[in-house]
């Protein structure tokens, strides 16, 4: 069975003006599965036991969390697993340690052309890839769907709604802030630093929320030059952050979304004496070493 590491550890760093940053370390609610990922899987897993998958299949770039918690997922709670994987010029290579691991827990990598993965999630592509998988439970790209959804409203305890004025994290496809979202008290403010440029999440997130919560914000990855993009500017501050807080951060979504709120901050965004939450999605597993 999947369970969780609990307690789940809070690191608190304090800033100018009183200003505290609360770090919710969920990259280490599970030993493996690590961060959001835990909770956008967890009901996945249940639902697809309960209908009789004995496979699950999904989606990812090369570097995926999602790819590589899947592939622990499934071999903890007894599943096949595929990884649909983009780019079609990885099969001729030396695979990165992301796959490798993948492949070692027995996922079975397949590898698509640009072009074909981003039919992925047109209902012809998903048709043709059951009838060839007939027993594969098929989780769209980054795990987000309802029962994603549902699984990230439990990352937030009564605790984290009551005691603080602000949430932040990272944002890929919208899934985890969609559920912190829920979760929220309305008095909260909630801040998601996407890992992408451009707003179009915003309906996205819109669709997975309570229409008439109205607390957040999603910020577009307008800094550093969008997706998987970063300079010397973010490793530095990365390896400052470590450095200093004993905080360990990665260049694609925790170390962006860090970097920005401590930018508001110095500009003035956050009352004296505010308390925020920052949510450590996890993602360390594809930098391990290299920042
Ligand atoms: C996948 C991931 C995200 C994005 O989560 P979404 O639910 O897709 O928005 C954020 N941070 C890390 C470290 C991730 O691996």
């Amino acid at each position: 069975m999947l369970t969780c590491n609990m307690p789940i550890p809070y690191q608190t760093i304090q800033l100018l003006d009183d200003i505290t940053i609360t770090v919710k370390r969920i990259d280490q609610v599970h030993p493996t599965i690590s961060g959001n990922k835990w909770f956008k899987l967890k009901y996945n897993l249940i639902e697809a036991k309960r209908l009789g998958y004995s496979q699950l299949l999904s989606f990812g770039g090369a570097y995926s969390n999602h790819i590589h918690a899947l592939a622990h997922a499934a071999t903890s709670f007894g599943f096949d697993s595929i990884g649909i994987i983009r780019g079609a010029e990885l099969a001729d290579k030396p695979l990165n340690s992301t796959l490798t691991t993948a492949q070692s827990l027995g996922m079975r990598l397949e590898f698509v052309s640009r072009t074909d993965y981003r039919r992925k999630h047109t209902p012809e592509f998903l048709t043709e890839l059951q009838a060839r998988y007939p027993n594969a439970y098929i989780i769209p790209e980054g795990g987000t769907n309802t029962l994603a959804v549902k699984g990230c409203e439990e990352i937030l305890s009564e605790q984290d709604c009551q005691g603080f004025d602000a949430i932040v994290c990272a944002v890929g496809t919208g899934g985890t802030f969609a559920g912190l979202i829920n979760a929220s008290h309305r008095n909260q403010r909630l801040l998601g630093f996407s890992a992408l440029k451009g707003d179009f999440l915003i309906n996205d997130i819109q669709q997975w929320t309570e229409g008439d919560k109205q607390n957040w914000t999603l910020y577009s990855e307008d800094k550093f030059g969008g997706y998987g993009k970063f300079n010397d500017e973010l490793l530095t501050f990365i390896a400052d952050i470590k450095a200093r807080y004993a905080l360990p951060l990665e260049p694609i979504y925790t170390g962006k979304a860090f970097y920005r709120l401590l930018a508001m901050i110095e500009q003035g965004d956050f009352a004296s004496a505010s308390k925020i939450l920052f949510i450590h999605t996890g993602g360390l597993q594809a930098f391990n070493g290299s920042t």
